[in-house]
């Protein structure tokens, strides 16, 4: 059997071929053509689908699409996204309608969680939170080595937890005030530094901010240039994740914590006020033998999307 994995994105949908063995055979990438209707969408990636099935030798094909998004896993519907424009699409028979392929669907952090799980930690940790920290904050849990989904397909919105109640707390994207989102999203960082910079604007933040984009990286690049400023910054980062994930591990007791995306580079800078957070904890237990672990793979979202396929295809 081999699975197509697709992963749609705002701006990118990429696409993986993973036979049984977990290995990836073929990987493309195209627009998000978000002008078209959902249906002339979907019927750009179903000829692809076809395209690569033609080729391949098994034609015992499956798919699995993960969408930025919120999706109902069981019926395989799109039913909104921020980025994307339809609504309520029917994925899952829709493709199979054009491709005669079984298809799955998930949220892509639902399915890069699958992917860490499955794939880079080979099944090892059977209750592992994997934790995506970019523009937004997504996360997947697996539970007993299994997807938990949650009663609608909506578990692991962690980005939208809050974390700060005060009404000067930050507006996240969402509308809402005092989520973790505002505070380790990309946005939410870009906020802080550039407060910091005009507090302190001689700093070598300060300086950098002044001179090109904000990135994540160049956060970095200050602290290791032993910028007090960027180094306090990402101290303060870690102080609110760690209580976002304090939240998670007094809720769910897992084995593993793993963090990916591009805010998870700084993990060096971020990660001991993190771990400061944890052992400030009263309940001492959860606490004592989880893993802080970083996801190193680039593609998981869509490698996890054609995982989860096999998976559920195989599932009795
Ligand atoms: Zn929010």
């Amino acid at each position: 059997m081999i699975a197509i994995g697709i992963d749609i994105g705002g701006t990118f949908v990429k696409f993986f071929a993973v036979n049984d063995k977990k290995r990836v055979l073929k990987e493309d990438k195209i627009p998000t053509y978000t002008t078209l209707s959902g249906k002339a969408f979907l019927g750009q990636l179903s000829r692809i689908v076809n395209e690569w099935r033609e080729g391949f030798k098994d034609k015992n094909v499956v798919i699995g699409v993960g969408v930025a998004g919120d999706t109902d896993h069981r019926k395989g519907v799109l039913r909104w996204a921020p980025n994307i424009p339809w609504h309520n699409l029917k994925v899952a028979e829709m493709m199979k309608a054009n491709t005669g392929c079984k298809c799955y669907v998930s949220n892509d952090a639902n399915m890069a969680a699958w992917g860490v799980f499955d794939k880079e930690f080979k099944g090892k940790h059977k209750n592992m939170i994997v934790i995506t920290l970019g523009t937004g904050i997504g996360g997947g849990i697996i539970i007993d080595g299994k997807l938990y989904q949650g009663a609608d397909g909506s578990s692991g919105e962690v980005g939208h937890m809050k974390i700060d109640c005060s009404p000067e707390a930050p507006l996240c994207g969402c509308g809402q005030k005092g989520c973790l989102e505002a505070y380790a999203g990309t946005k939410g960082i870009l906020r802080m530094a550039q407060a910091a910079s005009v507090k302190y604007p001689k700093s070598v933040l300060a300086n950098l901010l002044n001179k090109e984009d904000f990135s994540v990286k160049l956060l970095s690049d200050a602290a290791a240039q032993d910028d007090d400023v960027a180094i306090n910054l990402w101290k303060e980062i870690g102080t609110y994740l760690g209580r976002g994930l304090a939240n998670m591990i007094l809720l769910l007791n897992p084995d593993a914590i793993v963090l990916a995306g591009g805010v998870s580079r700084g993990a060096k800078y971020f990660l001991p006020s993190v771990k400061e957070v944890f052992a400030q904890q009263s309940v001492k237990t959860p606490f004592k033998n989880v893993k802080v672990l970083l996801s190193k793979e680039g593609n998981i979202g869509g490698v996890g999307a054609a995982l989860y396929a096999l998976y559920k295809s195989n599932e009795k």
